[in-house]
């Protein structure tokens, strides 16, 4: 078939040429700029690097690890974190930071008895005397039970609530508070009722929605908590996984477990989620659980001989539950509308893991510490902790 060309052909072509050269040529030079820099810049670093000697690693090591779900790489070691590998291999190369930011010190205490072997220590005064004030001074508490007769004098919620009050394990072994199973997901709706209560009386005495988390490990609980709480879209309701790197005045922690065959699980076993959890709060920290069933848990019994110690349980009458339903009444504005609904959790949320959730986050903001005693036993901390701030 004859070919031919106009000019106007012939100029369209070239200018196309002429446009694939120069794209050419540019991404070459790009190339070799980018190459070159490149080259110049590794040679300062490495440079530096040689000259200083010095190379500053920041890592948070009892920072729950992302899990890895693949047997093999499992088996190869990939859950040890690089940090880890390298702190073990070099201890004297890790340096301590020990004073902390943000907890209050009877809160610090858990934490370092049972993680940091009294490493810890509190940036100011300001910081270990932190408290939560109820705003109202207790006037909601003290109308909650105008013409009520089921508390008596030894209200639990009065001393739960007190500002003394700073880090407690509420027991709930008197009550009818056993786990349950949804297919194969675990929940305590008796505790998640008492979760609620608290809540709203925490609310109700002024504290703002900001200043509350509430924790659990079980996925199922959390969403049993969220359709309890969803009025009130400001409070966090975490895992524990997810709560990395969050702090709130006032924490509570829901255990979930709780049954007479002193079934555990693995999430209560593990050091680094209890660390977290216990970590995130400021002035209050407020465990939930069943003492009896908890307690089984090598870890978890130092925790109870340090709050039984201390003085720092408060085991619930068996009506514990059915005192104070009255405050978790819907609010009703004056001008009639109930505040808006907390929005129902994403899809993609509700199927990752089973009971469980390690939903890895990027961790940010780390610095470390390290410890001889406890259970860290002369590993670094890794302390998001450490960032508390005021
Ligand atoms: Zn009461």
């Amino acid at each position: 078939m004859p070919c031919s060309l106009d000019g106007n052909s012939i100029t369209a072509l070239l200018m196309r040429l002429l446009r694939l050269l120069c794209l050419r040529v540019s991404v070459l030079c790009a190339l070799q700029i980018n190459l070159s820099l490149l080259v110049i810049i590794s040679s300062f670093r490495l440079l530096y690097v040689y000259i200083s000697a010095q190379l500053v690693l920041n890592r948070y090591p009892t920072l729950i690890a992302s899990q890895v779900r693949n047997p093999a790489a499992r088996k190869a070691g990939l859950e040890v974190s690089l940090f880890r590998r390298l702190s073990t291999a070099h201890p004297h190369a890790v340096i301590d930071l020990t004073h902390q930011y943000r907890m209050n010190e009877d809160i610090m205490l858990l934490s370092n008895r049972l993680i940091y072997g009294d490493r810890l220590k509190c940036g100011t005064e300001e910081v270990a005397r932190r408290t939560l004030v109820l705003p109202d001074g207790g006037k909601y508490l003290r109308m909650m039970h105008t013409g009520k007769q089921t508390c008596g004098k030894d209200c639990w919620m009065d001393k739960l609530l007190s500002e003394s009050c700073k880090a407690v394990f509420v027991d709930t072994d008197l009550l009818p508070a056993q786990d349950t199973r949804v297919g194969d997901l675990v929940q305590n709706p008796t505790e998640a009722s008492l979760v609620h209560q608290i809540t709203k009386t925490l609310l109700r005495s002024g504290v703002t929605e900001s200043q509350i988390g509430v924790i659990s490990l079980y996925r199922q609980q959390i969403k049993l908590l969220s359709h309890l709480l969803q009025d009130h879209k400001e409070i966090e309701i975490l895992t524990a996984d997810r709560s990395q790197g969050r702090d709130k005045e006032c924490i509570i922690i829901s255990m979930v477990r709780s049954n007479d065959a002193g079934q555990l699980g693995d999430l209560v076993k593990d050091w680094r989620r209890m660390n977290v959890s216990f970590t995130r709060a400021r002035s209050k920290l407020i465990i939930i659980g069943s003492r009896k069933t908890l307690q089984s848990a090598p870890l978890l019994s130092e925790f109870f001989t340090l709050m039984h110690g201390k003085k720092w349980i408060l085991p619930l009458p068996p009506n514990a539950d059915k005192m104070h339903s009255h405050a978790v009444q819907p609010i009703i504005l004056q001008c009639g509308r109930i505040p808006g609904k907390r929005p129902a959790m994403k899809e993609e949320n509700k199927t990752i893991g089973k009971e469980n959730d390690a939903i890895t986050r990027p961790i940010k903001k780390i610095k470390k510490a390290r410890t001889d005693v406890g259970v860290l036993r002369g590993r670094p901390i890794l302390q998001d902790i450490m960032i508390g701030g005021n």
